[in-house]
């Protein structure tokens, strides 16, 4: 992980069912994102969590989304 601005630990949770409060947050099952427009539930792991580019890459290749390459800072 990078740096963080929160002065208080974040849990994440990946699961769809987990209830969701200032310290447990979403984060993607698939690419392990936290931050995306859309939250999706995975057909492939029932009861998991996707981002929304790993559940639309499911949902059309219906095989999980590849672990993308390490982004880069910036623009
Ligand atoms: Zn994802």
């Amino acid at each position: 992980g990078g740096p963080v601005n929160n002065d208080f630990p974040v849990v994440y949770t990946e699961d769809a069912a987990t209830k969701l409060s200032d310290l447990v947050q979403r984060r993607c099952f698939n690419c392990r994102t936290t931050g995306t427009c859309t939250w999706r539930r995975s057909k492939l792991s029932p009861g998991k969590l996707l981002c929304n580019k790993c559940g639309l890459f499911e949902r059309t290749h219906s095989r999980p989304r590849p672990a993308q390459l390490p982004n880069k800072l910036g623009p």
